[in-house]
Formats: structure tokens, C-alpha cells, sequence
């Protein structure tokens, strides 16, 4: 029926008789990840005119500041001249529910289509896509960027091939099996190159069952966390590289509550800068005012450890942190559960290093060399879980998953 709504739009023959339907998965890459831009836009303000003064120019030209964050989600074909005509998804993957891969939910007869575009490629490609977006879409010039959390992925999409008889001649007609919509026709009947043929068994993500180390109890099922508390024996841990790590995780007395990473920031200058007191002196006009108690505590750049749908607003969070110094009140034991913990250390970092600079954008001393901090020269950081008061952010963040996975 796609098929023929097709035809008769574009006013050709219908089907009629169809010889073969071929039901094939096609491979895109998925490139996502938070998306965070410090934008300085010119902006030309309208002064008011003083006519005793008699001031000619009456235009004035300033520099407004923007953070700017954003889930960036692109597909990009990830085969090259296999036929299917497709050259986008033309869907944002968001929009579609995304399972994990598993071969027993693939219809008998399906033809899985191989990659053969390389993954590296498309990194670079999605990342100038971004660049040029924000220079598309912002007046002004981007100070600073971060692409934290980026992953890169394989979606399989379901096209049928619809091959009919038209007189003496086949002809191909390729249907969205999402949409349920026809997109293309092709003389002749449609094959897929040998070389495109799915061969070898694809990966299945099973998601592996947590059991604590200490006490053997079952950990909860969290697919995409780093962070296993045991409700059992009331220990902790983290993923490591060979298994787990237990961690002395250090709460805010709070009923809503998210992970955060910090990391201790340490400058040597002509001075020593290390604690709130001491750098107090440079972001001025945002820590002196602090209560008198979080003076001499050690200064910390933070990062969420957790994904959110609202980028903005979770940059803005991390910004604010950095001005409140919020960790002199935190106790040790297991935190009410909140949004998983998903974002590594790494990630953390480089999101951290991007606050600072922001932070001090607007302080002419702090552009100096021994204010300039990277991810690769913060020292390695702690898990804390803080607040979080803005109730939509956290119901949506709790509830954020890139891909739903089935259990069996
Ligand atoms: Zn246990």
C-alpha cells in the first residue's frame, strides 16, 4: 500500500505484481554527545541621546556572553553507494526508540547490510557538522567548546524492497518500514553487492548482571551506570577496569540528590592558589561573598556525572557550583538514588576545565598563564552527590537512556 500511495503521488504505474520483497537493515552511525559552546555575540545597542552633551554616535557596540549547550545528535550513512538511496535517516534518532541490537529480534530472512564507511571519519565529520552549526545559528565568535560524553554507535534501519513487474521490466521501490513510506524507485531489480552482506555474527549487548564483591548480594540492573551500591551490606563500588572499586561515597543530607564529579584545583603562581579564600581574590565578585566557614576549604571545579536531555541548563548547574563551593556539609553513607551515575572522569574533567574558563572569562587578570587549567592537568577528582533542586531536570535525567535494552 506504501508502495502504490507512492506511485500514484509521483503518477506512475502501480505495482500491480510484485515478484519479491526484500527486508534489509541498514547501518547509520550515530554520533551524540552534550554539546557546550561559550559564545561572545556583538551585540549594537541604541543609545539614548544627550542632546546637551551632543554625542554623535549614538550606536554603541557591546559583547554579550552566552553558554550554550545542546544534545547533539547526528546520523550519517555508514555505507557507501549500496543503492538504497538514503542519505540521511531524516529522523533525529531521539524521536525513535533505539533497542540494543539482538539477532533473535530480527525477522527471518533480513538482510543485515555492513558497514563500509570507517567510524573515524565520522567523528571528524560530525564534529565540523557541529562547528559550522553554531556559526550558522550564533552572531559572534565561539570562545570555547566541549563535546562531552560523545559516543559514537551503529543504528540499523528497517527498508523494505519492494520488486514488481511492469510490462517486460522490473523496478525496485524502497520503503521506510518505520514510517511506512515509500521514498524512491529504481529500474531493474535491486541487489545488494556481495561485499555488503552481513557475515559474521553481530555483537549483542547483554547487560551483565552486578553481584557485590563483598557479600555476593545482586546489585540493581542499571545498564548504563558506573556506580553499584549494595543495599545488602551497605558498601559501594564503582566500575573499574578489572572488575569493581568501592568507593566511600559522600552525600548531601537531601532527598533529591545527583552525582557530581570534583577535582581539587591547585595553581602556582607568583602565589599558591588552593583554597575558596584564595581564589577569591581573582573570581571576585563571585566567591567573596561566601559564608566565612567555606573559606579555607580546598576550591573544587565540578562536573555532573550524569546525563541530562536539558544541556543548558545542566552547564549552568556546573557553573554555578564552581560559584557557590557547595561541599562543607557532606556525610558519608550510600546517597538516595538519583539520576546514574554515567559520565567518566575523563569526560568530567574536560567539562570541568571548559566551566573554569568560562568562570573567568570576564577577569582580565585571570587570562593569564598560570590560570589556564586543562582536563590532562587536573588531578583526579571524587564522587559527590549534591542537591538538585530543578525537579524537571532530575525527572528527566533519572529517565534518560540513549538506548532501551530488552531483557530476556
Ligand atoms: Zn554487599
Amino acid at each position: 500500500m506504501a508502495a502504490d500511495r507512492f506511485l500514484k503521488e509521483n503518477g506512475l504505474a502501480l505495482t500491480t505484481s510484485v515478484n519479491r520483497a526484500d527486508f534489509y537493515y541498514v547501518p547509520f552511525y550515530r554520533f551524540c554527545g552534550m554539546a557546550l559552546d561559550y559564545i561572545a555575540s556583538t551585540v549594537v545597542e541604541q543609545q539614548q541621546i544627550d542632546f546637551n552633551e551632543e554625542i554623535a554616535d549614538s550606536v554603541v557596540l557591546s559583547k554579550k556572553l552566552q553558554l550554550k549547550g545542546k544534545n547533539f545528535d547526528v546520523t550519517i550513512p555508514a555505507i557507501t553507494d549500496a543503492g538504497f538511496g538514503l542519505t540521511t535517516l531524516g529522523i533525529r534518532p531521539a524521536a525513535v526508540p533505539l533497542y540494543s541490537f539482538c539477532p533473535a529480534d530480527i525477522p527471518a530472512g533480513a538482510k543485515i547490510v555492513n558497514a563500509n564507511v570507517d567510524c573515524g571519519s565520522i567523528v571528524q565529520l560530525a564534529q565540523n557538522l557541529h562547528s559550522v552549526n553554531t556559526n550558522l545559528y550564533n552572531q559572534g565568535k565561539v570562545l570555547y567548546s566541549a563535546m562531552i560524553g560523545e559516543q559514537i554507535s551503529l543504528i540499523y534501519f528497517p527498508i523494505w524492497a519492494l520488486i514488481h513487474q511492469q510490462g517486460s521490466n522490473q523496478k525496485t521501490i524502497f520503503v521506510d518500514a518505520l514510517a511506512r513510506r515509500a521514498y524512491a524507485q529504481i529500474d531493474g531489480a535491486f541487489e545488494l553487492g556481495d561485499n555488503l552482506h552481513q557475515v559474521i555474527e553481530p555483537i549483542t549487548i547483554t547487560p551483565s548482571r552486578h553481584q557485590c564483591p563483598n557479600c555476593g548480594a545482586d546489585l540493581e540492573d542499571k545498564p548504563f551506570s558506573l556506580y553499584y551500591p549494595c543495599t545488602n551490606c551497605k558498601r559501594a563500588y564503582m566500575l573499574a577496569p578489572n572488575g569493581y572499586r568501592q568507593i566511600h561515597p559522600k552525600t548531601a543530607n537531601s532527598t533529591k540528590t545527583a552525582p557530581f564529579w570534583r577535582f581539587p584545583l591547585e595553581l602556582k603562581g607568583r602565589e599558591t592558589y588552593k583554597t575558596v579564600m584564595d581564589y577569591s581574590k581573582i573570581l571576585v565578585s563571585e566567591l567573596s561573598f561566601l559564608r566565612k566557614e567555606k573559606r579555607d576549604n580546598p576550591f573544587y571545579l565540578y562536573s555532573p556525572a550524569f546525563y541530562a536531555p536539558d544541556v543548558g541548563r545542566w552547564a549552568e548547574m556546573a557553573l554555578r557550583l564552581l560559584k557557590s563551593q557547595p561541599h562543607d556539609q557532606l556525610v558519608e553513607k550510600i546517597p538516595v538514588a538519583g539520576p546514574d551515575l554515567a559520565i567518566e572522569q575523563n569526560e568530567a574533567k574536560q567539562m570541568a576545565a571548559f566551566i573554569w574558563k568560562v568562570a573567568m572569562t570576564r577577569y582580565r587578570k585571570a587570562q593569564k598563564d598560570e590560570f589556564q587549567v586543562d582536563e590532562l592537568s587536573l588531578p583526579d577528582g571524587e564522587i559527590v552527590w549534591l542537591p538538585l533542586e530543578d525537579e524537571n531536570l532530575l525527572s528527566k535525567s533519572r529517565n534518560y537512556h540513549q538506548v532501551n535494552v530488552v531483557s530476556r
